[in-house]
């Protein structure tokens, strides 16, 4: 193990998931700092691993039976190289520094692929949103925004949402903001289309995804048309990618949330997907109420000490893990493969841990790291601030004809750097080493500060 990564893993002891980002980057940049004496004696790499700050709050609110709570609120600014910090925030009981952390420090790599001026942060709260009431979800937005407002702004650090923080929550974050500060910023993304918010974003993130997916297909001669897709998750992500998948020609058959998933042999079509989207933005149930509407797909319920996710097992030809970190180990990679899975690609941040990446791209599966297939979304919300700032808005068309053309561009870079590196067709390295290139010399021109 090289000395800068047994570095990283002594400074943030216990932290995992930081650990799985950095090695999984460094593994594919290795080579390119070789070749660059200036990355090494700037000590980039060293530098690049440690937030520029990390800030850590207390959020108290009261539910609706009068009780008092505690949360814990972060905001990781990560690297401002190349861009005001940018990056979601995560409403989720599992949030901690840790992973945190590692979705910043993709996000650095992910937000320069993009080709827009943005730099990589996250943030978040060890909160969980589910079964809470509107009332509670406004208070508790209203107490993390209290705290979070004195670090963010306009032209400093610009949150979107992440998993369990939505337009509901954007909304509530927003007024928050807006009242404390006295100001009508663009200092959130995903606002709602009326209040400066952006056509496509909802879909962006989902769409990128497949999009981009499209252009891998197409550079091997093939498309989505007729192919049989497993999707994870049933939130914003895994919602727009299936969306786009069926306009592409495509096949969904599966759809998770925690509890379990569904796998619908016959296809989740658009009038199913619609029920999908109702029961989960609307009525904010869970994925097994599905099958009491259509009685011929099965739910199985999820099983955190099996060895496999039966939802990788199903034969299928693409793959889209749209729900959360770690969600494809070993185990569901060799069953993907069985399954005769050519192509996957990553809605979800980290999905699949690095000894899974490894067993797809031995047996030749099209592998789509995150950072640069579910990049749609930073990249729309990017497109956003632009708006923001000149007072002018876009059509949808125009949105989504950037957008297009933004996860194309990226498919073209991640494959031309991964040639230039002589790994030919290696998006994933690609995509480290074209992210970290752009960062590395900004960092470099910029001087040591
Ligand atoms: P949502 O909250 O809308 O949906 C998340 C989905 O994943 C839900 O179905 C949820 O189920 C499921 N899920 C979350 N945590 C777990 C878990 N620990 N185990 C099993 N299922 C889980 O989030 P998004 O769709 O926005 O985000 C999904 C993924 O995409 C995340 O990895 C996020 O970082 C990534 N991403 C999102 C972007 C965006 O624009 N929103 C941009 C780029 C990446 P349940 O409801 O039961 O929790």
């Amino acid at each position: 193990m090289s000395n800068i990564i047994k570095n990283v893993k002594l400074r943030n002891p216990g932290e995992t998931e930081f650990h799985q980002a950095v090695e999984e980057v460094y593994e594919t940049v290795e080579k390119v700092i070789e070749k660059n004496e200036k990355y090494q004696k700037a000590k980039i790499f060293e530098r690049i691993t440690e937030p520029e700050r990390l800030i850590y709050f207390r959020v108290n609110w009261v539910d609706d039976k009068g009780e008092v709570h505690v949360n814990r609120g972060y905001r990781v600014q990560m690297n401002s190289a190349i861009g005001p910090y940018k990056g979601g925030l995560r409403f989720h009981p599992s949030v901690n520094a840790s992973i945190l952390k590692f979705l910043a420090f993709e996000q650095i790599f992910k937000n320069a692929l993009t080709g827009l001026p943005m730099g990589g942060g996250k943030g978040g709260a060890d909160f969980d949103p589910k079964g809470k009431s509107d009332a509670e979800i406004m208070r508790f937005c209203q107490g993390f925004m209290g705290e979070l407002s004195k670090h963010i702004g306009n032209r400093l650090d610009v949150p979107a949402g992440d998993i369990g923080v939505g337009g509901r929550e954007i909304g509530y974050l927003f007024g928050a903001y807006k009242k404390m500060r006295n100001e009508f910023t663009g200092v959130l993304t995903g606002k709602g289309i009326g209040w400066g918010g952006s056509l496509i974003r909802s879909e962006a993130t989902g769409y990128g995804l497949v999009y981009f997916a499209q252009n891998m297909l197409a550079e091997n001669k093939d498309s989505l048309q007729g192919k049989t897709c497993l999707v994870s998750g049933s939130g914003n992500v895994a919602q727009y990618a299936m969306k786009k998948i069926l306009i592409l020609g495509g096949k969904p058959v599966t759809a998770s949330d925690s509890s379990g998933y569904i796998y619908d042999e016959s296809g989740i079509d658009a009038e199913k997907l619609e029920f999908i989207m109702d029961l989960k933005n609307n009525r904010r149930g869970r994925i097994s109420e599905y099958t009491d509407k259509y009685p011929s797909a099965v739910f199985t319920p999820s099983d955190r000490s099996a060895e496999s996710n039966p939802l990788w097992a199903h034969p299928a030809d693409c793959a889209f893990p749209c729900a959360t970190q770690n969600e494809i180990d070993v185990n569901d990679a060799h069953n993907l493969v069985k399954g005769g899975v050519k192509l996957l690609a990553e809605g979800a941040n980290m999905p699949t841990t690095s000894p899974a990446i490894t067993i797809l791209l031995e047996n030749n599966v099209l592998y789509a790291p995150g950072k640069a297939s579910n990049a749609g979304g930073v990249a729309t919300s990017g497109l956003e601030m632009v708006q923001n700032y000149s007072g002018i808005y876009w059509t949808r068309d125009e949105v989504d004809t950037k957008l297009k053309d933004i996860m194309k561009d990226i498919h073209d870079t991640c494959l031309k750097a991964a040639k230039e590196f002589g790994m030919e067709g290696n998006y994933q390295a690609g995509a480290n080493i074209a992210g970290f290139q752009k960062v590395a010399d900004a960092m470099l021109a910029q001087g040591v500060i």
